[in-house]
């Protein structure tokens, strides 16, 4: 085993015990509740390891590898439940990336280091009803004002978004510029004029919270507009998005194991013909097939995390571990649907949430098609 293999174990094995002891055991339930799991998040957040992306003069965990360790973490908890990593995965990562890479001091004191010990819940807003894909589109409007700025829209599928303290909003100064005109901004949700729209009811995730945000005439004070050069908010939110799409691989990927080893497990207990199926060759190759899958996309997340580790550039490296991982670990939950035959169709067997929140890793981050736009365009194509 490599020094770093050696080191990623033995981080991974508190957080896989605590999951095995406390995550996995309450999944279903967290599922069918539907509502961010405040005490578990906070139970979580004691552990420490919200601050695993940051250095320890900053609050962080300081860990020699953290990208990688954060790769762990997310497929470790998304093993136990997808909706929970992804809260988690949001707070340790985008929400604070930003406050940690373009915030002052002031901010990281106020926001960033609380944000890290799970007392304050953080949030990044850049998707809008009709801006997607073609996120400098957006239309959220930032306008300078006496003291600061005041923000004017509208944000959809916003991540721990309805029970945020805080979040990293990207907005125009002037939409006619397109991404040239994006800044980011610091929004403490209990300023006048912030309201939740609606916490979004999913077919996925359930226990990942997704709100609908509206911003009235939202006063935000100059020193919450997050560094930028000239334009260089949406190379900012670009930059986080981009190490995110590491750890949504590794989401797809946690969820993906578990789906394996419940179908493992079913294949050797469900008899059929007299015969565990697991007996039957079609049902073992498909389970050599599940397996063939994840270890493609471990290899590929886990070699992308290790990349940035390295200071490399991780533009593609980032985009083709998301098109891997979330691809073949949507295909992988499927196929644990087949080797359940009809108990895969009952609530009561975790199967179905694995195949349902196998959709997120596709979507969240930017779709599949996305992706491999920017890969193309990185070709030269
Ligand atoms: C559960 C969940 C959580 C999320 N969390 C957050 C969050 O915390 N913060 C945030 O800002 N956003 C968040 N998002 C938003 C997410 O990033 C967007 O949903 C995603 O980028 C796709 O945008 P869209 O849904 O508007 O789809 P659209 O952009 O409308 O895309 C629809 C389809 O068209 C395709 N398409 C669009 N443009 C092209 C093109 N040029 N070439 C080829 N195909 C194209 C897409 O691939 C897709 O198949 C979340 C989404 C979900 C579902």
């Amino acid at each position: 085993m490599t020094e770093l293999a050696q080191e990623l174990e033995e981080f991974r094995a508190p957080i896989a015990r605590w999951v095995d002891e406390r995550l996995a055991p309450q999944a279903e339930a967290l599922d069918v509740a539907g509502e961010f799991p405040h005490a578990l998040f906070r139970e979580f957040a004691e552990l420490g390891y919200l601050g695993v992306m940051y250095p320890e003069e900053a609050g962080g965990s300081g860990v020699p590898h953290p990208y990688s360790c954060f790769t762990v973490l997310c497929e470790e908890l998304a093993r136990g439940s997808l909706g929970f990593a992804a809260g988690v995965c949001m707070q340790g990562s985008t929400a604070t990336h930003t406050l940690y890479e373009w915030g002052n001091d002031e901010l990281r004191k106020r926001w960033f280091a609380p944000a890290l010990r799970g007392e304050k819940i953080a949030a990044f807003a850049i998707t809008e009803p009709n801006a997607g894909s073609d996120a400098a589109a957006l239309r959220t409007r930032a306008t300078r004002v006496d003291g600061g700025w005041q923000l004017d829209g509208s944000k959809i599928f916003t991540t721990n978004g309805t029970v945020a303290d805080v979040i990293t909003v990207v907005a125009t100064t002037d939409p006619a510029q397109g991404a040239r005109a994006l800044e980011m901004f610091v929004v403490d949700t209990s300023t006048p004029g912030f309201s939740v729209g609606r916490r979004l009811d999913k077919f996925s995730v359930h226990s990942s919270d997704t709100g609908e945000l509206h911003f009235n005439q939202v006063f935000v004070p100059q020193d919450h507009h997050l560094a930028s050069e000239q334009g260089g908010g949406f190379r900012n939110a670009y930059q986080a998005l981009t190490v995110d799409r590491i750890f949504t691989a590794a989401l797809a990927l946690g969820n993906a194991r578990a789906a394996f080893e419940a179908a493992r497990r079913y294949a050797a207990e469900r008899e059929q013909f007299g015969q565990p199926i697991g007996k039957f060759q079609a049902v073992q190759f498909k389970l050599v097939d599940m397996y063939t899958k994840l270890e493609q996309a471990r290899l590929i997340t886990y070699d992308a995390a290790a990349r940035a580790d390295r200071g490399e550039s991780i533009t593609v490296q980032a985009a083709l571990a998301k098109i891997v991982a979330a691809d073949e670990c949507h295909a992988v939950c499927q196929m644990a649907m087949d080797i359940f035959g009809g108990y895969a169709l009952m609530n009561e067997y975790p199967v179905q949430r694995f195949l349902r929140d196998s959709y997120f890793p596709r979507i969240g981050g930017g779709t599949g098609d996305i992706m491999r736009l920017l890969v193309a365009r990185q070709l030269g194509l």
